[in-house]
């Protein structure tokens, strides 16, 4: 067994024995485990770090298990074969196990020590000099390596910055983050003003972890958000699309638009969506609600959930209002509506980047609503085996509990699937009967 020294800084953390805490070997990924298990004999500390922490404190299963480690990448990608560095924002590295990746991160300093280490020749010589400011005080690139203390402090919130370790099972906490555990706050770690035009998604975060865990957003960390929110507006869209898909697909959906709403978020991820919400009172309105509420059931109950459906389902509101401003409903028209269609997935792509292969699934669910109302006879033959029907269908039945009169067509539709040929082919004749389409000309 090898026995290291304490990292620098750790005599700066509130230590918690194994004995005070209720976090268990038996509840962690057994690949975290072997990650930090190797780390440690390989000479170097590891810790699991962020949501895992958090959420084994709270009982709650965790989505992801976080490393972090005085290990640098490339020294990372020495130790393990299955390491890849990727170098977006951050150099972090993800070790992959099958269908698992264990995110490993080298202990960060604070972008202000910069200054401070050019005096420090022995830790000048474990950090990369690699670290950028924008203009506006947003972090461009953050490869400075420091000790765990400063690590913890680059982190966003306190509840985030506990750290586990498996030599002693001990948790270590360089902020107040087990006393925020117990009060249920979120709170930012550092100026919440300074952090904020640091990093601006860390205001998607407060409000994704507050529904998430059903914590409060502690004062002075929620009091600069409206009035910052504009800042998402210099955040990329394809980064705004991983912020939203992971705001609207943890399982807290419904109260996380709702805070979204509250703290004025939705401009810089929705804008479309906003105003028609805020400008109409249609069915439309009620059904992204209702999207959103299914989208919680189905993630408790460990069901899939396409962005294709749930963008569909945002943009309904926006869509409708743009079909009656160009008369559809007068024209019925197929070519109008797919205008329209598109218009309005091109609009959003200005705010999050949707991937095609989700505005091409959307565009097909809303054209279904078409074709599902119509049930005109070729497509009635094969309708069934169209791979979009099932989404279609369930889009269906939510416009029609959105308060939308349909005619039954749900309904309908819910027959058809469950009849035998006999029934099918009454229900076919009721559609195409003379009579029903001399009655519903007349309408
Ligand atoms: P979950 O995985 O449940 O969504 P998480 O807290 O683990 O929550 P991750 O995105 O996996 O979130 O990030 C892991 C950790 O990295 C966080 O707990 C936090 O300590 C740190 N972190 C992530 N994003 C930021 C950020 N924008 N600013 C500062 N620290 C961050
Ligand atoms: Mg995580």
């Amino acid at each position: 067994m090898i026995h290291r020294a304490s990292p620098p800084g750790m005599e700066k953390a509130i230590v918690t024995e194994r004995d005070q805490h209720p976090i268990s070997r038996k509840q962690i990924s057994e690949n975290a485990l072997k990650v930090l298990y190797k780390l440690g004999s390989a000479g170097y500390c590891a810790y699991l770090v962020g949501g895992s922490v958090r959420d084994l404190l709270l009982g709650k299963t965790p989505k992801d298990f976080d490393v972090a480690t005085n290990a640098t990448p490339e020294e990372l990608k020495q130790i393990f074969r299955n390491a890849r560095i990727i170098g977006r924002r951050f150099k972090i590295v993800h070790i992959r196990f099958g269908r698992e990746i264990i995110e490993v991160t080298t202990f960060r300093a604070p972008h202000e020590a910069d200054n401070e280490i050019a005096d420090d020749v022995s830790r000048r010589q474990i950090k990369g000099l690699d670290s950028a400011h924008s203009t506006s005080g947003m972090i461009l690139r953050d490869n400075v390596y420091g000790s765990i203390d400063e690590d913890a402090l680059r982190r966003d919130f306190t509840i985030n910055a506990l750290y586990y370790t498996t030599e002693n099972f001990r948790i270590l906490d360089f902020s107040t983050g087990l006393k925020d555990m117990e009060t249920r706050q979120i709170r930012m770690i550092g100026d919440p003003r300074e952090r904020y035009k640091e990093d601006p998604v860390r205001m998607l975060r407060a409000v994704r972890f507050s529904a998430k865990l059903d914590f409060d957003i502690e004062e002075s960390t929620k009091q600069p958000i409206k009035e910052l929110a504009h800042l998402l507006g210099s955040i990329s869209s394809a980064r705004l699309f991983d912020e939203t898909l992971k705001l609207l697909t943890g399982g807290h959906a419904q109260a996380t638009f709702a805070l979204i709403r509250e703290h004025d978020i939705g401009d810089y991820l929705f804008a479309p969506t906003m105003e028609a919400l805020d400008s109409d009172e249609s069915p439309a309105c009620n059904l992204v609600d209702l999207a959103l509420r299914n989208t919680d059931i189905r993630i408790s109950e460990g069901k899939s959930v396409t962005p294709a459906f749930l963008f569909a389902a945002l943009l309904w509101p926006v869509l409708t209002q743009r079909l009656r401003s160009e008369s559809y409903e007068k024209k019925f028209d197929f070519q109008i509506y797919q205008r329209c269609a598109n218009a309005v997935l091109i609009e959003q792509l200005d705010y999050t980047a949707v991937p095609k292969r989700f505005t091409i699934a959307a565009r097909e669910i809303w054209e279904l609503q078409l074709r599902l109302e119509r049930r005109a006879k070729h497509f009635l033959g094969n309708a069934l085996n169209n791979p979009r029907f099932r989404a279609g269908y369930d889009f269906l039945l939510l416009r029609e509990e959105s308060g939308e009169d349909l005619k039954g067509v749900g309904q309908w539709w819910t027959d058809f699937q469950i009849g035998d040929t006999k029934q099918r082919t009454e229900l076919i004749a009721r559609v195409a009967s003379p009579i029903n389409r001399r009655k519903r000309r007349k309408k």
